[in-house]
C-alpha cells in the first residue's frame, strides 16, 4: 500500500486543480475505500474492531465550489467568484444498528450517492456528523476506518497489474489459498481458474478485460478479503445480463452475510429484504420504515416502487385488486 499511497500522496499536494483530481481519486478510492489524500488528526481515535454502528446526526452538505478547493493556491483571492453551491444533504439523520442492512432509495439527484460518500470520507459533512462505531469519521484513525469500511459500486476499478495484486490491496498478505476461497465466495473462481495465468493473469486495459459484472465480482472478492465490518454497496446492476445480475447477487448475499450494510437500492428483493428504508428526496429523509408499510402509506415510496426498481411487478402483490362494478 505504501507503493500506492506514496506516489498519490504527492499527487493530491499538486493543488493545480483539486476537482479534476478528485475525479480520478474516485475510482482509485473504490480500490482501497478510503480517498488517498485525507489527512489523519493529530491524537486520533481508533474505532474499535469490529464495530457495527453507522449513525448520521443532523448531517447537512454543499459540494465546495473549485473556488473553495483552490483559495489556498490564489493569491488574488478577491476577484473570485464566490458563489456556493447549493445544499445536497439537508439533516440527514438516521442510526444503522450493528448487522442491519439499510436501504437508501430516492429519485435522481436526491443525495444517495453523497450520503454514501460521506462514510468514506471522500467529503466530509458540512455540518453535523458521521459516527462509526461510536467515532466521529474525522476523528477516527484513517487504519482503523479504513479496516471498518468496504465499499462496492456499479464501476468497480481494477489496476493494470495481476489479479493476485488487485486483490492484496484488500488484504496484504493474503495467500493464494485465501484469494481462491474469497473469489469461489465471490462466484468467480472458475473463470480466474481458467484463464493461462490464473491468479497472475495481468488484467486492466492492456491486459484481460473482465466485463462489467466480473469486475464487480473481483471487488466483492476484494470485500470478502478484507473482511470489512460496515459495507457501502451502490446496487446499480442494469448493465449486467441477467446470468452475470444472478451471479453478482449470490456473491453479495455472501459478502453482507452478518455485517452492517448501507445500500443504494435498485432491486425491489433488497428493499423488501432490508430492516429499514430510507427516502431521500432533496436531501433530506422524507420517509423511513419497512417496504410494506410504506408502500401502504402511498406516498413517494409507493410511486418509487412502481416505477423505480429494476426487478419490480406492477404494484399487485400487496393491494386488492379493486373491482368496479
Ligand atoms: P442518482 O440516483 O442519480 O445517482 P443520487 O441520489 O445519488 O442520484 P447524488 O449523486 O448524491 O444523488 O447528487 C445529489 C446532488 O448533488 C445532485 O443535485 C447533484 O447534481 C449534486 N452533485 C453531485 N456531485 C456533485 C459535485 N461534485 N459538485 C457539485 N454538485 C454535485
Amino acid at each position: 500500500l505504501t507503493r500506492l499511497y506514496g506516489p498519490l500522496t504527492a499527487l493530491s499536494n499538486v493543488r493545480v486543480d483539486v476537482m479534476s483530481a478528485l475525479v480520478s481519486f474516485d475510482r482509485v478510492f473504490e480500490v482501497l475505500d478510503l480517498r488517498p489524500g485525507i489527512e489523519e488528526k493529530p491524537g486520533a481515535a481508533a474505532i474499535p474492531h469490529g464495530a457495527g454502528r453507522l449513525e448520521f446526526r443532523d448531517v447537512h452538505f454543499r459540494y465546495p465550489s473549485a473556488d473553495e478547493v483552490s483559495l489556498a493556491t490564489l493569491e488574488d483571492v478577491s476577484a473570485l467568484d464566490r458563489t456556493e453551491n447549493a445544499p445536497v444533504l439537508r439533516g440527514v439523520d438516521f442510526t444503522v444498528e450493528p448487522g442491519q442492512m439499510v436501504a437508501l432509495v430516492g429519485p435522481s439527484g436526491a443525495g444517495k450517492s453523497t450520503t454514501s460518500m460521506l462514510v468514506s470520507r471522500v467529503y466530509d459533512a458540512t455540518e453535523g456528523s458521521v459516527l462509526v462505531g461510536g467515532v466521529d469519521v474525522r476523528d477516527a484513525t484513517l487504519d482503523s476506518l479504513r479496516d471498518t469500511i468496504g465499499v462496492v459500486t456499479q464501476d468497480s476499478h481494477l489496476f493494470h497489474e495481476t489479479i493476485a495484486e488487485n486483490l492484496r490491496y484488500a488484504r496484504p498478505g493474503a495467500t493464494d489459498e485465501q484469494m481462491w476461497e474469497a473469489l469461489r465466495g465471490a462466484q468467480v473462481a472458475d473463470l480466474v481458474r481458467s484463464l493461462p495465468d490464473g491468479l497472475d493473469t495481468v488484467v486492466g486495459e492492456r491486459g484481460y478485460r473482465f466485463s462489467g459484472g466480473e469486475k464487480q465480482r473481483i471487488a466483492i472478492a476484494r470485500l470478502l478479503l478484507k473482511q470489512p465490518s460496515i459495507v457501502i454497496l451502490d446496487e446499480a446492476t442494469a448493465h449486467l445480463d441477467s446470468e452475470s445480475e444472478a451471479a453478482v447477487q449470490r456473491a453479495l448475499a455472501a459478502a453482507l452475510t452478518g455485517r452492517t450494510a448501507l445500500v443504494i437500492a435498485h432491486r425491489l428483493s433488497t428493499v423488501r429484504e432490508a430492516d429499514l428504508i430510507l427516502v431521500l428526496d432533496d436531501g433530506r429523509i422524507v420517509e423511513r420504515g419497512r417496504h410494506p408499510d410504506l408502500v401502504a402509506a402511498g406516498g413517494l415510496y409507493a410511486e418509487l416502487y412502481r416505477t423505480q426498481f429494476a426487478d419490480s411487478t406492477p404494484l399487485t402483490p400487496d393491494v386488492e385488486p379493486v373491482i368496479l362494478p
